[in-house]
């Protein structure tokens, strides 16, 4: 069955479907910041992709929560986009952690009051070489912290979103998920369930105004990539290209994208 996002307004019915049509607003001719009043979670936000993410939104106008393991790389993080003059919070979490996810969400919904985004950005790479010489052990590690994790994130900020009357779940997967890495097998499949997860989330909560979309980067310069990418690659790209495009899709501008994946690739195969 067709599903739209949810619109208070008038539908175009055809024979056999109906198609939501747009609801007339002046959202887009604000002149404010295009993400003012949202409260942004942000997972593995204290470097790389991540934190690029996490400024570029803050810098939108939005009040972002900056998340990862370790306190001290957690405090650096908000010192410095405090420092900038951005709205800023952060807490530890690690995403494998029930604890963890929690004190992340609570920690938003004190702090700015509620949650309208969550950028589900955490991943691990452990493992170098083809998918079926992947230890069992290791393949469980890549897929709880890469798969399980950013499903279950997703179901517990639900509440949240839903509190707010809609809102936006974003997945960050990898050009790895539709072409994979030669060396890096079970990491590329685990990229690929993101797409899936995508889909499928997208197509349940359209008609609650909740938008689930998916960003999935060529190779970027980061401490992540330092590990694959080489001096032979000029072209990389630097975190910033992926945070605008994070916060083009936590805009009302993205109002209408949902079930999407966005490939940030510089031009490396992705699909037709
Ligand atoms: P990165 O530069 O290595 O940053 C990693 C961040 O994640 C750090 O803030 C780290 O902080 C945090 N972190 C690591 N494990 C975590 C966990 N289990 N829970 C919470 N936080 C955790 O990585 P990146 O390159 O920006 O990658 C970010 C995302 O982009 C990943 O999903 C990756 O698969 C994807 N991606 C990257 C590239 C690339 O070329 N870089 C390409 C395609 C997709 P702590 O150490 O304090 O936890």
């Amino acid at each position: 069955m067709l599903r739209a996002l949810s619109r208070a307004s008038k539908k175009l019915v055809t024979s056999d479907h109906s198609f939501a049509t747009l609801k007339m607003s002046n959202r887009y001719s604000s002149s404010a910041p295009k993400l003012k009043g949202k409260v942004i979670v942000v997972t593995a936000s204290t470097d790389g992709i991540g934190l690029a993410i996490a400024k570029r939104v803050a810098n939108d106008g939005a009040n972002v929560v900056v998340s990862s393991r370790k306190e001290k790389n957690v405090q650096e993080a908000v010192q410095k986009l405090k420092s900038e003059g951005l709205s800023a919070e952060g807490v530890v979490c690690h995403v494998a952690k029930a604890e963890d996810r929690a004190r992340l969400l609570n920690k938003a919904v004190e702090t700015f009051g509620g949650i309208d985004v969550l950028v589900s950005n955490a991943a691990t790479n452990p493992a170098v070489g083809p998918v079926l010489d992947c230890e069992e052990s290791v393949w469980d590690k890549i897929f709880e912290i890469n798969v399980k994790a950013a499903f279950l994130l997703s179901k517990e900020v639900l509440p949240y979103l839903r509190k707010r009357g809609g809102g936006s779940i974003i997945y960050v997967s990898s050009i790895a998920g539709f072409q994979p890495f030669n060396l890096l097998g079970a990491y590329s499949v685990s990229k690929t369930a993101l797409l899936g997860l995508t889909k499928a989330a997208s197509q349940d909560l359209a008609s609650e105004n909740i938008r689930v979309n998916c960003i999935a980067p060529g190779i970027v310069k980061t401490r992540f990539s330092s590990a694959v990418s080489t001096d032979n690659i000029s072209e990389l790209a630097v975190p910033e290209e992926i945070g605008g495009i994070a916060s083009f899709l936590c805009s009302d501008d993205a109002s209408y994208i949902t079930g999407e994946t966005i490939v940030v690739s510089g031009g490396m195969a992705s699909r037709l």
